[in-house]
């Protein structure tokens, strides 16, 4: 089989950042033809984990940013997060965006650290790895203003992450030149809607992630997740388009290659 990228793992979130665990849960991943991982960061100890990943093992490169969860966070150093910007292993801002289903009450606070994360997107032309749930009336504007000021090679300005969202809001997304990256999610037996909303994202569009150490898809359910566990997104996603397992793994790869500019 092709092999495949996993375009979103915490690795803090693997046994809270053990290194012996993030060592060991990569072995499993190669063993499984994950041949490389992106480590997103998004918040202050999650950016410097992810990108001592990236500096330590060769097959992950790293995401930084600062996502809804500290919105209201008064100890946050923009200048550490540029630093780490910097440096070449950082292949994306992120992950970073809205949630209004788990954190409503602080949404002004959210959108005004979004907009700051897009605009050092922009600012760095870095891709922008996005977290949305229950906020897309107020996300839509923001990504096509995004897309409006997009510096950069339009394959690259970004994914919206663990899509769960509705079919016209892939649209919406796809319209401003994002992928669409969908998880274990698409295993799970109630998900119809984000299995519609898969099947209406042309391959061109298409990545794969575990979202680790959340979303363990079917048979891992219950388990922490690590990206071992991608194949069985992908051979979900390879049914769901009718399409060989081999063949998803190839489209799927060459997106991420070309996204986070992977070599
Ligand atoms: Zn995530």
């Amino acid at each position: 089989m092709n092999l495949l990228v996993d375009t979103h793992a915490h690795v803090d979130g693997i046994e809270h950042g053990a290194a012996s665990a993030i060592a060991a849960a990569l072995r499993r991943a190669e063993e499984a033809g994950v041949s490389r991982v992106v480590a997103v960061g998004g918040d202050p100890e999650g950016n410097r984990m992810a990108v001592e990943a990236a500096q330590i093992y060769p097959a992950v490169c790293a995401a930084a940013g600062f996502d809804r969860h500290c919105a209201t966070r008064t100890d946050l150093d923009h200048a550490e997060l540029e630093q780490l910007l910097s440096c070449p292993r950082v292949a994306a801002v992120g992950e970073t965006g809205l949630d209004y289903l788990h954190e409503p009450h602080t949404a002004p606070a959210q959108e005004a650290l979004f907009q700051r994360m897009l605009d050092l997107a922009a600012a760095r032309v870095l891709p922008i790895i996005v977290h949305v749930r229950e906020a897309e009336a107020a996300m839509a504007p923001l990504l096509r203003a995004h897309a409006a000021r997009w510096p950069g090679d339009p394959d690259r300005i970004g994914v919206i992450h663990c899509f769960t969202g509705s079919p016209e809001f892939a649209r919406i997304a796809l319209d401003c030149g994002f992928f669409i990256s969908f998880s274990g999610i698409l295993t799970f037996p109630k998900a119809d809607n984000v299995r519609r909303a898969a099947e209406s994202v042309p391959e061109t569009r298409l990545l794969v992630e575990t979202d680790t150490p959340y979303l363990a898809p079917v048979p891992h359910r219950g388990k922490p997740n690590e990206p071992a566990f991608l194949p069985q997104v992908v051979e979900k996603l390879a049914a769901l388009k009718g399409v060989t397992l081999d063949h998803m793994a190839a489209v799927t790869t060459a997106n991420a290659r070309r996204l986070f500019n992977l070599t």
